[in-house]
């Protein structure tokens, strides 16, 4: 696995430092310049490129309708579960018009194994019923007009924009939040405002697939609980370094396969 490239870092720092260090402060806690963050976050982005040459959306999909429907029902699920799903509901559901007249008891039926089936299944209901009424039928490719619809978010509107219709969006999920704090990137909780952080960091046409490679390195590497700092290639950009083990065996360990990550959200 790419990621699993352990690149010595050229910087070492203790975790206690690291934690003052993010967001805005270099070594010694000196302040760190809006120039040399950007340089540091465009270098960390390229090698998230290098680590991570095949991240992209793991929902399968065909149409916006599809990858929509597909993000709706990957909430509080795994993108796993989901593509065990969507075949069959892809096929009984091909447009908004037949989501809008499906019978409740068996789309929920159709979906259950995603989830809060019941709250997802009205909001696809939802969706269906709003892109007849407003869109004839189809997915709009605005994000103004996405965040209108049922079920859909600022997050899955922004999935929706980058991967079904190619217009660039920065996905902010638990892991970009994460990961965006830990790189000091920004100290901003609010996805909203760690969009716009990140937006202003990395160059428009790249936003797409930086939300996914970051996913990617969430996923794989820089895990919540446990992140692999000794065997992450990310570590001599990265003020966090030292969150997690840094023994380049025992972090070595905690990199997970794509297989593993596919059980996990
Ligand atoms: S795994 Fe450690 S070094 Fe790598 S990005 Fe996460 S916190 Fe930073």
């Amino acid at each position: 696995m790419a990621a699993g490239h352990a690149e010595r870092p050229g910087r070492l720092r203790p975790y206690a430092q690291a934690v003052g260090a993010a967001a805005g402060e270099a070594d010694g806690g000196r302040p760190e310049t809006a120039l040399a963050l950007l340089r540091r976050a465009r270098r960390m982005a390229r090698e998230l490129a290098v680590l991570h040459p095949d991240a992209h959306c793991e929902l399968d999909f065909t149409t916006p309708l599809e990858l929509a429907v597909a993000t709706v029902l990957s909430a509080q699920c795994t993108d796993k579960r989901v593509n065990e799903v969507t075949p069959a509901l892809f096929a009984r559901y091909p447009t908004a018009a037949d989501y809008a007249a499906a019978d409740r008891a068996e789309l929920e039926e159709l979906i259950r194994p995603t989830g809060f089936f019941r709250n997802k299944a009205a909001s696809l209901q939802g969706l269906g019923a709003a892109l007849v009424e407003r869109y004839g039928g189809e997915v709009p490719d605005r994000l103004a007009d996405l965040v209108t619809l049922p079920g859909i978010g600022r997050k899955t509107a922004n999935v929706v924009l980058g991967d079904a219709f190619g217009v660039p969006g920065i996905t902010v999920d638990t892991h970009v939040g994460r990961l965006a704090r830990r790189f000091g990137w920004t100290r901003e909780e609010d996805p909203v405002k760690v969009e716009h952080a990140l937006g202003a960091l990395v160059p428009r046409t790249e936003w797409t697939l930086l939300s996914h490679r970051m996913i990617f390195h969430g996923r794989r590497v820089c895990h919540a609980r446990r992140p692999a700092c000794g065997a992450c290639g990310l570590a001599r950009w990265c003020p966090s370094y030292g969150l997690g083990p840094t023994d380049p065996d025992l972090a070595g360990s905690l990199l997970k396969t794509p297989a593993e990550v596919e059980v996990s959200p």
